[in-house]
């Protein structure tokens, strides 16, 4: 069986990474930097894929696909945006081995064999996606373009831990082109939306949805809007964002269109993206002690059904019960593993469903035969009641609602419960040691203040919400004037 998780409260970090190591989500790779994500965690990420692939088509957008590596010249072209990553890219610079003459067991790299130029590993796709823009876009009438690619990129960071931040992760990558200003900030906000959407009501994450200040915004964008959510550590995790990049990519690869009024007009654009960190975002979100807690819209088996035998016979009975009440239940559209495994026994399989997050289990046993129950336990409570067979499907289908809106709810009201209001600096550092969590407080607008306090607390503003109300007040650094209050927080 696998080995108890540390607690929570003991070392949250260590708990993180045991959770998803045991509960088989992914596991660290010969790659510095980069996972294995295993087959129950890969199962997750798709049903996620496929919720937003969905919502991307919904509102007008089409997938595609484009190159893994970029000629180090177009990645150049934008400036802000190649500077911002530089730090982080992994380039190729040759493209053939061969056997060391001095010993015969080892390759090196062919030094004949140097690309003329270096291809960077895509960070982000930006620049490889606008020079083909160029050749799509002539007029108006080729606008709008609304792709969105399914992809790996490499970012080759220092400080990784699994999910959260990898050298190379999963994401989607929205990019699109507009005629105007408007468009393309209308489609920046609705993506936005849509990830809010998303991660709210099928993770069971509430999150805040703010634009994020010039320090903190994507390197070649004019506005980031972006979704934030808060783990139990108190940390605020960043799970999404989606970009106005103005004209800057039209102006880096001269990407114009003709006007309906015949005029020469730089393109439009957004991008907007989400990784496989919502794996992470999910995991610190629910989980507890004992393991995963998985939301039901996102569990790959809803239900999981543990036989209760002593011998094949027993087995035998249970099963054709047991097999009965998957169908019923998959006929209402949940999804069910039946574990009739005789190499591991029942309290094994327990601890294993529990630690991978099943929302629902149920085990039967000769007695439930007799009695026509069977025991039902739910991940999120811990609880367990005997229950009738034949209302078991009615049962199981109203829990999946319950469950998943209790998520939500135990999440939302953690989240509420640290929101800060603070108004001078001695409390910002008390409430961030002591309760952490969001701080709402006034910023004066400059970047030298928010390097400060980043310095003096390892706070950074997570975002500048929607919807706060204009007001006026004295930054909590600085004292001076301020008509807004700003959400600070330590963030993974
Ligand atoms: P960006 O292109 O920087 O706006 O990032 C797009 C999405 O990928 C955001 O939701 C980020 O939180 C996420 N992300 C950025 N860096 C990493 C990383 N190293 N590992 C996993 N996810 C990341």
């Amino acid at each position: 069986m696998a080995n108890k998780l540390t607690s929570r409260s003991t070392d949250y970090s260590k708990w993180y990474n045991e959770l998803v190591v045991q509960a088989d989500l992914a596991e660290n790779s010969a790659v510095r930097g980069c996972m294995v994500i295993k087959p129950y965690g890969y199962a997750i990420w798709e049903k996620m894929q496929a919720q937003l692939d969905k919502r991307f088509k919904e509102t007008g957008h089409q997938n595609a696909y484009f190159p893994l590596f970029v000629p180090k010249s177009l990645f150049e072209a934008e400036e802000k945006n190649a500077e911002g990553f530089a730090k982080e890219c992994a380039v190729v610079t040759h493209y053939r081995l061969k056997t060391d003459p001095n010993d015969a067991s080892k390759l090196i790299v062919d030094p004949e064999a140097k690309l003329e130029e270096e291809l960077v590993v895509r960070p982000t796709s930006e620049a490889i996606i606008w020079n083909t823009y160029k050749g799509w876009i002539q007029s108006y009438r080729d606008l709008p373009i609304k792709i969105n690619q399914w992809a790996n990129v490499v970012r080759w960071e220092m400080r990784t831990r699994l999910f959260l931040r990898t050298a190379e992760f999963l994401w989607q990558e929205g990019h699109t082109a507009h005629e105007t200003r408007e468009e393309a900030l209308f489609e920046t906000k609705q993506m936005n939306d849509v990830y809010a959407d998303f991660v709210e009501n099928f993770m069971a994450i509430p999150v805040i949805q703010g634009k994020k200040t010039e320090s903190e915004r994507f390197a070649g964008a004019e506005e980031t809007y972006c979704i934030e959510a808060l783990m139990q550590d108190g940390k605020a995790l960043q799970a999404g964002t989606s970009h106005f990049l103005g004209q800057n990519f039209a102006k880096a690869f001269d990407v114009k269109y003709a006007s309906k009024e015949g005029k020469l007009e730089h393109v439009w654009a957004t991008s907007w993206g989400v990784s496989t960190r919502l794996m992470g975002a999910l995991i610190m979100t629910h989980s507890d002690d004992k393991g995963l807690v998985l939301p039901p819209k996102l569990a790959p088996n809803q239900v999981v059904i543990v036989p209760i035998y002593k011998g094949e016979e027993q087995l035998k009975q249970i099963a054709e019960k047991a097999h009965i009440i998957a169908q019923n239940l998959r006929e209402a559209g949940i999804s069910v593993k039946f574990d009739d495994r005789d190499t591991h026994k029942p309290g094994w399989k327990f601890a294993q469903y529990e630690l991978q997050g099943v929302p629902v289990r149920l085990a039967i046993g000769p007695k439930d035969l007799e009695k026509g129950t069977v025991e039902l336990a739910r991940r999120d409570t811990l609880t367990k009641e005997f229950i009738k067979q034949d209302e078991l499907v009615e049962k199981v289908k109203d829990l999946m609602v319950e469950i998943q809106d209790n998520l939500f709810n135990k999440a939302l009201n953690y989240r509420n419960e640290h929101i800060s209001k603070v108004e001078d600096f001695e409390t910002f550092k008390k409430v961030l040691k002591e309760k952490g969590g969001f701080i709402s407080a006034h910023w004066d607008g400059t970047a030298e203040t928010e390097e400060r306090i980043k310095e003096l607390t390892k706070a950074t503003i997570r975002c500048i919400p929607f919807d706060t109300e204009n007001e006026s007040g004295n930054c909590v650094l600085t004292g001076k004037p301020s008509n807004q209050r700003v959400l600070f927080a330590k963030a993974y």
